[in-house]
């Protein structure tokens, strides 16, 4: 299974990619993940993409595309992946398009714009293994440490309201129109996001026939 995860920022597509890669036994390549941890070591790569991230751009989508081409050349990608956060605009798209890669569908997960500035203003995420939780919503089991490895749980600096509104006119102006170019193409597939991560799940799965 080859499959494009596409969604607003904060709409869940990350929890969703997870669910979904152990559902599949794929890996699901977060390029947000990938990025921040070129940051968190310093690399070019990072010094690069940290001045994009924080002012809630994209990062350069010839940047972008050779990053991805490395890493979906890895052996991990053999059997099929989940890509969570790419491709986010058209050059990208068609970039992909014209690789030797077949796609076998995108689905995009369906969330207003008033539930994703609700959850991206109270996100919190684990720095150490990247898991996320929600002030109100998704509590961790003790305040402020991350359930799975123990972490400390912090405030993603883009997920500050001044860079979220950017991201969320990035996402309606740059990423948005691939829905409808994943459409034409008969490749699209829809979900509605739900408040509960298990029934979003749910969801989709129908989306995708399982
Ligand atoms: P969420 O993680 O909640 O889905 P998001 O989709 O905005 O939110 P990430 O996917 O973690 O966040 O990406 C964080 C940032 O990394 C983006 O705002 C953008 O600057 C950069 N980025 C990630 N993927 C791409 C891409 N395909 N092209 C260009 N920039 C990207
Ligand atoms: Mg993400």
């Amino acid at each position: 299974m080859k499959l494009i995860l596409l969604a607003a920022p904060g709409a869940g597509k990350g929890t969703q990619a997870e669910k979904l890669c152990e559902h599949f036994g794929i890996p699901s390549i977060s390029t947000g993940a990938i990025l921040r941890k070129n940051i968190k070591d310093g690399t070019e790569l990072g010094k690069i993409a940290k001045t994009y991230i924080d002012d809630g751009k994209l990062i350069p989508d010839d940047i972008m595309i050779k990053v991805m081409d490395a890493r979906l050349a890895e052996d991990d990608c053999k059997n099929g992946f989940i890509l969570d956060g790419f491709p986010r605009t058209l050059a990208q798209a068609e970039k992909l398009d014209e690789s030797d890669i077949k796609i076998d569908y995108v689905l995009n997960i369906d969330v207003p714009d008033e539930v994703i500035i609700d959850r991206l203003s109270g996100r919190l995420e684990c720095p150490k293994c990247g898991t996320t939780f929600h002030i109100e919503h998704r509590k961790p089991k003790v305040d402020g440490i991350c359930d799975n490895c123990g972490g400390k749980l912090t405030c993603r600096e883009d997920d500050k309201p001044e860079t979220v509104k950017s991201r969320l006119n990035v996402y309606h102006t740059q990423t948005e129109p691939l829905i409808e170019y994943y459409a034409s193409k008969g490749m699209l597939r829809t979900a509605k996001g739900q408040n509960e991560i298990a029934d979003t799940t749910v969801e989709v799965l129908k989306a995708l026939g399982e």
